[in-house]
């Protein structure tokens, strides 16, 4: 009897993960708790934070952990942020609809997939070719059309199509690599992690008057950005 009405309570479960399961409520308390409680109240992120389904960016092993407050692997020894940390970053970011967007690490695509919820396009670079053709592919089936991917070493930028009202940097070099300050638009804002290997202050730089003014946020911790051999930047 006891066996029964147990497995009746987990029918639902069950049939959910069968079809695939949505995890709605899951992203929408991620949401509150995570990042509307910590103090972030802008609503292009909060809202694009909600319609992303971060689970469809990390492997299948870990898709019941999408939604909690921690990075993920993803292989290749890199890994997904923090929830948090994507919202804190994009929030710095100050995006207007009708703005163009360079990311450095693509790695996932899941915090491409932010920024394209807000803006028009956004660029985006990484230097490990199979974690950028997967981005791609989740980032295509999910209708995405405005990322774009190049595999290469960021460090450079993507001067193709700069410059760029805004740039995020997800993996840290020791200094802020002049070509981003190049691409960066007048009026235009970078966040990017800095300093040692393992632990690094996240940077705010704005170009006023074509000049760059930096102020720190607060301490983070992110993969090193490396070069075509390896090295770290
Ligand atoms: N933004 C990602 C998280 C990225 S982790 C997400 O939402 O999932 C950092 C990524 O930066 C890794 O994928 C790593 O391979 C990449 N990376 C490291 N050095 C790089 C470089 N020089 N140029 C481009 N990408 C780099």
């Amino acid at each position: 009897m006891y066996r029964f009405f147990f497995l009746l309570c987990l029918m639902p479960l069950i049939t959910l993960t069968a079809t695939g399961q949505d995890y709605q409520a899951e992203r929408h308390n991620m949401v509150d708790q995570q990042i509307r409680n910590r103090g972030i109240r802008n609503s292009q992120v909060l809202e694009a934070m909600r319609n992303v389904k971060r689970h469809l960016f990390v492997p299948e092993q870990y898709r019941h952990l999408a939604y909690s407050d921690r990075p993920l692997p993803i292989g290749h020894q890199q890994t997904i942020s923090q929830p948090y940390i994507v919202a804190l970053m994009t929030d710095y970011l100050e995006l207007k609809e009708d703005e163009k967007v360079l990311e450095i690490g693509t790695g996932s695509g899941y915090q491409a997939a932010v920024l394209a919820e807000i803006v028009d396009q956004v660029y985006s670079v990484e230097i490990v070719e199979p974690l950028a053709h997967r981005a791609q592919s989740t980032l295509g089936e999910l209708g995405y059309d405005n990322v774009h991917i190049r595999i290469g070493d960021g460090y450079k930028g993507w001067q193709e199509h700069a410059p760029y009202d805004a740039i995020i940097v997800t993996a840290s070099p020791s200094d802020v690599p002049p070509p981003l300050k190049e691409q960066l638009a007048e009026g235009g804002r970078m966040v990017i992690p800095v300093g040692g290997p393992v632990f690094q202050k996240l940077v705010l730089l704005r170009k006023k008057d074509g000049k760059v003014k930096q102020t720190d946020v607060t301490s983070v911790r992110f993969v090193p950005m490396i070069d075509e051999e390896g090295d770290r930047h």
